[in-house]
C-alpha cells in the first residue's frame, strides 16, 4: 500500500464499487479499504458447520453480519463486493413519486437519475428471469405470478442480475460464469457465478484501471490534515489472530462506502469519540429507514407445491401501493443451509408438534399397528406446510424514515418505533393476506414480528447520513460531500432519505454513479466520463 492515493474509498459495496470503478476509469489512483475477506466461490458456506462460521465478527469476518437490536434486526453482509455477495439480485428502480418527498435534494428525480441507473444496470447484467436450457419458471415464480393475477393485480418478473445463458467469460472481468442451477443459495454466495457480483464487474473493472483492493482492512478513523487530505486509519486482520495492526493511509478525496450502518458508525465515532471530525452535523444518525421490511411473511399450507428455496431467491413481483403509502411485494426464497441451521436451532412449538406426531406413527408402525402402508413414515409432517407447500415473501414499503442510529459504548445502536409506520404495515398485510387468499392459503405472519418478539428485520437499512439541500437539513449534499469538509464524501445507502419501498441497490448504484460523475467532473475541467 502506498502512502498517499488520490482518492481512498471506505467499504467495497454498491457505493464503494461503483466510486472505485469510475474514478479509476478517470485516471485517479485508488485504494479500496474492506473490511470482509475476498471470497472465492468454492468458500461460500454450504454445509451446517460452514455456516456456524458464516457470521461476520473480529474472529471468523463471516459473509453475513447478522445486527440485534431492541426493535429491529438488520442483515448486511462484509466482504470484497458486499451486499452484492448476499444479495437477492433484484434490480429495481425506485417510482418517481418516492423523489417527490420534501426531505430529496431537489434536483434528484427519477428522471434525472433514469441515466444513472441505466449505465448501473447495463454493467450488472439486469433482466428478467430467463429460465436456463431444460428447467421451467421455478414454481415459486408462477405461484406469485398466479397470486398476484388471482387479487386483481399486475404482477412483474422483476430485473435480476443473474446469467442463466451457456458458460462465458463475464464480459467485465473474465470470471468463468455458469448458468444458474436453482440451488436457491443466493443468500450464501453463489458457487457457480451465476450472479452478477461486484466482484466480477464494477470492482474488476477498478483494479484493470489500476484500483488497489484491501480486504480485511476495517477503517475506525477520518482526520483532516492541514492541506485538505484526509488520514484514515484502519486495523488490519491479515496477521496472526490477535496480532491486529493499526496503520493509516492518506486521500486526497475520502469516500466513505461502508453501508448505512457502516458510514453512519465510523462518522459518528469520529464526531464523537476520537473528536477528528467535530464539525459533523447533528442530524448524523438519524433519518434511519428499515426500508418498511416485512421479511419471510408466508402463504402456507398451499394446494400445490412450490419447494420455495429452488431458484434465484426473489424473481417476480406486484405492486401494492395504496393512496397513501408506496408497499411492494415479492416471493422469496430460503436458501436450504439457512433454513436447516434455523430449524436445527430454534425450538418452535409447532416443530415439537409435528416431531411428536411423526414419532408417534413411526413407533405405531414399528408395533405393526396403525397405517395401510406399513413401511412408510409421512416426514413431510416435520414441516407441517411450512417447506414445501410454502410461499414465503418479501414485502417493502414506504415507513417514516424516522429511526436514530446512536453511538452506546462505542457501538452502533438503533432506535426505531413502528408506531408511525403502523398504518403502512397494516395495508401491507391486507395485501399480503389478499394473495394469500389468492391461492387458497393460509397467511402467517413473519415469525419475528408475531407476539412475543413483535420486531422487524431489514435487509436493507437506509438512511444516517442523509443528503440535503441545506446544510442544517442534512448530513451530505446533493452529491454525497460532507457539509463542512470538503473532499470527504459519502457515497452508498447511508445517504438516501427515505424508504424506497423497493430493493434499494438500484438506487444506491445510480446515486453513486451520479457522485463520481460529479466528482470527476468537478475536479477536472471539460471532462466527461460517459456523456451525461
Ligand atoms: C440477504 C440480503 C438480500 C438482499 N437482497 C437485495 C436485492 O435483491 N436487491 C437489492 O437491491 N438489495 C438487496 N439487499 C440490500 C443490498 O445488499 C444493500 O442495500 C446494498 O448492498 C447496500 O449497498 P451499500 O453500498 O450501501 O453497502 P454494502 O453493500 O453493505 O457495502 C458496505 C461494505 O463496507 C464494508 N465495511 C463496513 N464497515 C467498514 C469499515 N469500517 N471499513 C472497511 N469496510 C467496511 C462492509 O463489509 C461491506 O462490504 C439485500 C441485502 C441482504 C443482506
Ligand atoms: S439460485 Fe442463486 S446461488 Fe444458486 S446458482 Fe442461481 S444465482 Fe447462484
Amino acid at each position: 500500500m502506498k502512502n498517499t492515493y488520490d482518492v481512498v474509498v471506505i467499504g467495497s459495496g454498491f457505493g464503494g464499487a461503483i466510486t472505485a470503478c469510475r474514478l479509476a476509469q478517470a485516471g485517479r489512483s485508488v485504494c479500496v479499504l474492506e473490511r470482509g475477506k475476498r471470497w472465492d466461490k468454492q468458500h461460500f458456506p454450504r454445509t451446517l458447520g460452514q455456516m456456524a462460521h458464516a457470521f461476520w465478527n473480529d474472529r471468523d469476518h463471516g459473509l453475513l453480519d447478522y445486527r440485534v437490536f431492541p426493535n429491529i434486526d438488520v442483515i448486511q453482509a462484509a466482504g470484497v463486493g458486499g451486499g452484492s455477495l448476499v444479495y437477492f439480485n433484484v434490480h429495481k428502480r425506485a417510482k418517481p413519486e418516492i423523489f417527490e418527498q420534501p426531505r430529496w435534494p431537489r434536483n434528484i428525480k427519477r428522471s434525472a437519475l433514469d441515466p444513472f441507473y441505466d449505465r448501473a444496470k447495463e454493467i450488472l447484467e439486469a433482466q428478467p428471469l430467463t429460465p436456463p436450457a431444460g428447467l421451467p419458471l421455478p414454481a415459486r415464480t408462477q405461484a406469485l405470478l398466479d397470486a398476484a393475477r388471482a387479487a386483481g393485480r399486475e404482477p412483474d418478473l422483476l430485473d435480476i442480475c443473474v446469467y442463466t445463458g451457456p458458460d462465458r467469460l463475464n464480459p467485465y472481468s473474465g470470471v468463468p460464469q455458469q448458468a444458474c442451477v436453482y440451488c436457491g443459495n443466493c443468500m450464501l454466495g453463489c458457487h457457480v457465478h451465476a450472479k452478477n457480483t461486484l466482484d466480477l464487474n464494477y470492482l474488476a473493472l477498478a483494479e484493470k484501471n489500476g484500483s488497489e483492493i484491501y480486504p480485511l482492512h476495517e477503517a475506525v478513523s477520518i482526520e483532516p490534515l492541514p492541506d485538505k487530505d484526509y488520514k484514515v486509519r484502519f486495523k488490519d486482520y491479515q496477521g496472526a489472530p490477535g496480532a491486529l495492526e493499526i496503520a493509516a493511509v492518506i486521500g486526497r478525496r475520502v469516500v466513505v462506502a461502508a453501508g448505512s450502518l457502516g458510514s453512519t458508525e465510523l462518522l459518528l465515532r469520529c464526531r464523537d469519540i476520537t473528536r477528528t471530525l467535530t464539525n459533523l452535523s447533528s442530524r448524523l444518525g438519524q433519518g434511519f429507514s428499515g426500508n418498511g421490511d416485512a421479511l419471510i411473511p408466508t402463504t402456507r399450507n398451499l394446494p400445490r407445491e412450490i419447494d420455495a428455496a429452488s431458484g434465484p431467491s426473489i424473481t417476480a413481483g406486484v405492486d401494492c401501493s395504496t393512496g397513501s403509502n408506496q408497499i411492494y411485494l415479492q416471493d422469496l426464497g430460503i436458501p436450504d443451509p439457512f433454513f436447516w441451521y434455523l430449524q436445527a436451532g430454534v425450538p418452535v412449538p409447532a416443530k415439537l408438534h409435528s416431531l411428536w406426531l411423526v414419532m408417534k406413527e413411526y413407533v405405531l408402525r414399528i408395533l405393526g399397528r396403525g397405517g395401510q402402508h406399513p413401511l412408510r413414515v409421512e416426514f413431510e409432517r416435520l414441516f407441517e406446510g411450512d417447506v414445501i407447500r410454502a410461499l414465503p415473501y418479501l414485502g417493502m414499503g414506504t415507513d417514516d424514515a424516522d429511526g436514530k442510529m446512536r453511538l452506546v459504548d462505542g457501538a452502533i445502536d438503533i432506535v426505531w418505533d413502528r408506531h408511525s409506520s403502523r398504518a403502512m404495515f397494516t395495508e401491507m398485510e391486507s395485501a399480503l393476506k389478499e394473495l394469500s387468499q389468492a391461492l387458497n392459503g393460509q397467511y402467517k405472519a413473519s415469525p419475528l414480528s408475531d407476539w412475543p418478539l413483535s420486531k422487524l428485520l431489514t435487509a436493507h437499512p437506509l438512511g444516517g447520513c442523509a443528503m440535503s439541500d441545506r446544510q442544517e437539513d442534512g448530513v451530505v449534499n446533493e452529491f454525497g460531500e460532507v457539509w463542512n469538509y470538503p473532499g470527504l464524501y459519502v457515497s452508498d445507502g447511508s445517504i438516501i432519505p427515505t424508504a424506497l419501498a423497493i430493493n434499494p441497490s438500484a438506487t444506491i448504484s445510480a446515486l453513486a454513479e451520479r457522485n463520481a460523475h460529479h466528482m470527476i467532473q468537478r475536479h477536472t475541467k471539460g471532462f466527461n466520463l460517459f456523456g451525461v
